[in-house]
């Protein structure tokens, strides 16, 4: 039996994986599952697994989670320290689902005690690519890819010479908001940019489409992930998600990976890997389709992928702040302090206002310094949505 832990086990992926887990009974050994605020959600599923320990991250709740697991054998526990100790608990297989920042020192315990970390958590290689690929190399972990561009990337590349890739394309559907005339952005409401055409995912990410924000957190992922030089990667919006990312070989040949908007794909490659096995996932019918369709992103409505060419160019810790402004600044779009299009200004203030104090060194980066660097960038968006608002 595998032994495997789910950290953020309540949320749209973690629930995905749950439910490949419990397809194949008698193949997993479930030893940690992790949650927020859901301990009714979190409790069942651990009890329902028969997993060792369950987490939530709040201490406050941890008197309830002890009560809805009373008698169920299942451990409990709560706070930050105990996400990192549960991730530590010896596994074969962790799945990194918290979102966040959140999810960065989780998931390097789960490599210091050598685990295949399947990685959803792509705000880990923002923040941190260099320090998650140091982890991983120290303690002879491996990561794989969860995200579904850098899964259809990471499949597209299996028997390839990385040295025959020209370029990486990883698309996008535009999200929310892709057909919207630009002067009625500035008014869109979080419940309008919730709303995914096609992905049914946790709310931030799904706010993150609308803005390509998220597809900005991916286009750094993919730099991190498989070390290709930002110029060499590109993003085209293809409104129908079916291909999810195309590799470009030195022949002119693309490799498209192509297959349903659901994740259990993504998720159930990297849990079987590297083998290949039956998904309950939809077959497509090309015919049915009948097209798919191609353009090129607008940077005027998407101004996240300018910012994150800055952020690759400025390389270090640069990432922790970008991914940390975007963090408040989602949360002060969805508290109604700016609007959906101040996000990105705000963003691309606290840059301008923080990068050239936080240095850069990758070989140097350690998990303090990208907290730090996180820190100070929360410190400045707060200031900055404060100053705006005055
Ligand atoms: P979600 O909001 O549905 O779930 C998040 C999980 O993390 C929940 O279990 C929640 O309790 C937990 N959590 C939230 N804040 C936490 C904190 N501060 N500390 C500890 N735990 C915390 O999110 P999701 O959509 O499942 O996304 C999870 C990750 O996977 C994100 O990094 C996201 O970008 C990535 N991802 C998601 C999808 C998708 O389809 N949902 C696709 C690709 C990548
Ligand atoms: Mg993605």
């Amino acid at each position: 039996m595998r032994r495997i832990s789910v950290l953020g086990a309540t949320g749209s992926i973690g629930q995905n994986t749950l439910d490949l887990v419990a397809r194949a009974p008698g193949e997993f050994d479930v030893v940690a599952l992790t949650g927020g605020r859901n301990v009714a959600r979190l409790a069942e599923d651990a009890r329902r697994l028969g997993a060792e320990i369950a987490v939530t991250a709040h201490e406050d709740l941890l008197e309830d989670l002890r009560a809805a697991l009373a008698g169920s054998g299942v451990e409990a526990a709560a706070g930050q320290g105990a996400l990192v100790e549960a991730a530590s608990r010896p596994a074969d297989w962790v799945m990194s689902a918290i979102v966040g920042a959140a999810g960065l020192a989780p998931g390097l315990a789960a490599l210091g005690q050598g685990a295949t970390l399947a990685l959803a958590n792509k705000e880990s290689m923002v923040c941190a690519g260099p320090l998650v690929m140091a982890t991983a190399q120290r303690h002879g972990a491996r990561v794989l890819p969860v995200d579904s561009e850098h899964s259809a990337v990471f499949q597209a590349l299996v028997g390839e010479d990385m040295a025959a890739v020209e370029r990486v394309i990883i698309t996008a559907s535009g999200g929310a908001f892709r057909d919207w005339p630009l002067e009625r952005l500035a008014h869109a409401t979080p419940a309008e940019a919730a709303t995914h055409p096609n992905w049914d995912m946790g709310q931030r990410i799904t706010i993150d489409s609308a803005s390509m924000f998220n597809k900005a957190l991916e286009v750094i992922e993919t730099k991190e992930f498989f070390g290709m030089p930002p110029e060499r990667i590109e993003v085209v919006i293809h409104p129908e998600s079916l291909i999810h990312a195309l590799v470009g070989f030195a022949d002119g040949a693309l490799m498209a990976h192509v297959g349903p908007p659901d994740m259990r794909h993504a998720i159930g490659y990297a849990l079987n890997w590297p083998e290949r096995r039956a998904l309950p996932v939809a077959r497509l019918d090309l015919a049915a389709i009948g097209q798919m369709t191609f353009r090129a992103p607008d940077l005027a409505r998407y101004p996240a992928l300018r910012l994150a060419r800055d952020v690759m160019a400025a390389g270090g810790l640069s990432g922790a702040a970008f991914n940390a402004a975007k963090e408040c600044a989602l949360d002060g779009f969805l508290a109604g302090r700016i609007g959906f299009t101040g996000m990105a200004g705000v963003v691309e203030e606290v840059l301008d206002r923080v990068c050239a104090r936080l240095g850069h060194n990758d070989a140097a980066m350690d998990l303090d310094k990208v907290l730090a660097a996180d820190h100070l960038a929360r410190h400045e968006a707060e200031r900055v949505m404060t100053e705006r608002a005055a």
